[in-house]
């Protein structure tokens, strides 16, 4: 049987601090293009798109502290969501040439378990479902209420803001550079957006965008940014806490300080993994396809082409230099 070449990025080694692009390394492995004999819960895969995401950061610990079902190993290619098509499936759901998306790995061919996948119709990934469950599952959004999205050109954020301008919320969006403030203001409907790395005082900024206080505030980040939200929240806020960015690069995480504004306000504040909301996926479809299909929704990705920029696309998301939803395309042969 004929091998083929399947270049992997893998882990290199356990990560501490801000990860590099040095912690991964690209090699030349090969694959024989056939799923083995008696195996009917294998599909083999051609890559397509693979996905870079912020947890894949807190997979890269040795003690993760994130259960996923996986776990990053050095010597081990990177596990991600995916876009990929069938080469030959041990599963008669799937058939060659299907495209299908799920769990897959940063390589151009992988045999995954055919639990892990999904036929691709119209999707739009992992971060969609997050956006959806966090905001309308846990943000509760009422028309009119005060909304405020921290990493808001971020692949999860740029939606939240879209999913509260629908509902009719006012909606103030926090990123890092004038151009991601311009394309949350210009393309992506929000009310305001700022700058939080020229504001100084982020307590005296959020008390410029939301003079009677914030009802919602979908966060992304964590640290300095939730303690000053905290002191900004009207009385039954909600704060659905999908990520802290901020603070995933630290061996000591920062503090925060203002926490008993949960007490005085009633405020609920609850964290979750976009897991429990996929038996919501087909309530999910049918609010956002024809959204999608008249053309309310806008999405802004960044896409690096080649394998070989994985790495670097991968650790760009701890500096913000990425402009909405990062994604590495494998050319096809
Ligand atoms: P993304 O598209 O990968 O973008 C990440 C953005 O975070 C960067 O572009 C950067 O934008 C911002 N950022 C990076 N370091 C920061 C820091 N120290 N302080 C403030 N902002 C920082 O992000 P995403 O996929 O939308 O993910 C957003 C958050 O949701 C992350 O915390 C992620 O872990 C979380 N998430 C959680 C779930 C879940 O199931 N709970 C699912 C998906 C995502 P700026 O230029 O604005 O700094």
């Amino acid at each position: 049987m004929a091998q083929v070449r399947n270049k992997q990025v893998l882990l290199k080694n356990y990560v501490t601090g801000f990860p590099k692009e040095s912690d991964m390394e690209i090699v030349e492995g090969s694959i024989t293009l056939k799923v083995p004999e008696g195996s009917s819960d294998v599909v083999l895969l051609k890559n397509l798109y693979l996905s870079c995401d912020p947890y894949m950061r807190i997979l890269m610990y040795k003690d993760t502290p994130l259960s996923l079902g996986f776990q990053y190993s050095p010597g081990s290619p990177l596990t991600a969501f995916g876009v990929s098509k069938v080469v030959e499936s041990g599963d008669p759901k799937y058939k060659k040439d299907d495209l299908v998306w799920g769990v897959t790995k940063w390589e151009e061919y992988s045999l995954v378990p055919s639990a892990k996948i999904h036929l691709l119709f119209e999707h739009t990934g992992m971060p969609g479902m997050t956006a959806y469950g966090g905001f309308f599952e846990l943000g509760c959004p009422k028309k009119g209420e005060k909304v405020f999205v921290s990493a808001a050109s971020g692949a999860v954020g740029q939606l939240v803001g879209q999913f509260a301008k629908l509902t009719g919320c006012y909606v103030v969006g926090s990123a890092g550079s004038q151009e991601k403030v311009d394309i949350l203001k210009n393309k992506l409907g929000f009310d305001e957006a700022f700058n939080y790395k020229e504001e100084s005082n982020l307590d005296a900024a959020l008390k410029r965008y939301f003079p009677e206080g914030i009802d919602i505030y979908f966060e992304n980040v964590g640290g300095k940014t939730l303690d000053a939200v905290l002191l900004n929240m009207r009385s039954h806020g909600r704060i659905p806490v999908c990520g802290m960015i901020s603070q995933y690069n630290l061996s000591q995480p920062e503090g925060v300080t203002n926490l008993a504004n949960l007490i005085y306000k009633e405020i609920k504040m609850q964290g979750f993994i976009v897991s429990q909301f996929y038996p919501l996926y087909p309530k999910f479809l049918e609010f956002i396809l024809p959204h999608i299909r008249e053309g309310k929704i806008a999405y802004v990705e960044d896409i690096v082409e080649g394998l070989e920029g994985g790495p670097a696309a991968l650790v760009s998301l701890f500096s913000g230099q990425n402009l909405g939803k990062k994604i590495v395309a494998i050319a096809p042969e």
